[in-house]
């Protein structure tokens, strides 16, 4: 069996997993992310990002690549009736200047796919595209896990780490 040692080991590289991997990778801590999707995720919901929030994705380099990305800035919140059709309009005023001042509406796919591209470019993340099959734990804590690639059969290797982190309810 193959084995590769990284200070942190990231299972599963959706919303949590790309956002550990990011904040890892931003601290220079040697991170492996193991994703088994080598595609986007489509899925017919989005979210709001709000200034705390944003402030967070823009000290990790993340929150200008959300904008070029095409997310909306929220200017406006407009309440609307079945029947009676627009009821009020509230103006929704940034908190300041700067990007992560102003609440944001983002396709949740593209915050997945925008943060793991991000994650991906740091130096010390690497990403694999692999099944995690078995998480190992002492005690109550994982502290490595076995993958096994996906594009070719190849030999399960075992990933260790300082922490191993599952994000991903497998
Ligand atoms: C319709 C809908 C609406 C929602 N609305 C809201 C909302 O308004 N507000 C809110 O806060 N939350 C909402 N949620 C919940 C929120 O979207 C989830 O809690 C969040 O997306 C979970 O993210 P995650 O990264 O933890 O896990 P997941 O998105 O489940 O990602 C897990 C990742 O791990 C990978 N993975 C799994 N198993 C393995 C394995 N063995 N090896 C390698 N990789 C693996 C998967 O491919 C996936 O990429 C909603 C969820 C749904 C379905």
């Amino acid at each position: 069996m193959k084995k590769h040692h990284e200070a942190v080991v990231v299972v599963g590289g959706a919303v949590a997993g790309s956002a550990l991997a990011n904040a890892l990778g931003s601290r220079g801590i040697r991170t492996l992310l193991i994703e088994r999707l080598d595609r986007e995720r489509h899925g017919a919901r989005g979210d709001l990002l709000h200034p705390p929030t944003l402030r967070i994705l823009d000290r990790w380099g993340v929150l200008p690549s959300l904008h070029a990305d095409g997310a909306l800035a929220l200017r406006e919140l407009a309440v609307t009736h079945a029947q009676r059709g627009l009821i009020a309009r509230y103006a929704t005023p940034a908190r300041g200047d700067g990007l992560a001042e102003r609440t944001i509406a983002v396709p949740h796919d593209r915050i997945e796919a925008v943060l793991a591209a991000h994650a991906e470019r740091k130096p010390n993340v690497r990403v694999e595209r692999a099944i995690v099959t078995t998480l190992v734990s002492a005690s109550t804590r994982a502290t490595s896990c076995t993958s096994r690639a996906k594009a070719r059969p190849t030999r399960p290797r075992r990933c260790t780490g300082t922490s191993t982190i599952s994000a991903c309810s497998a």
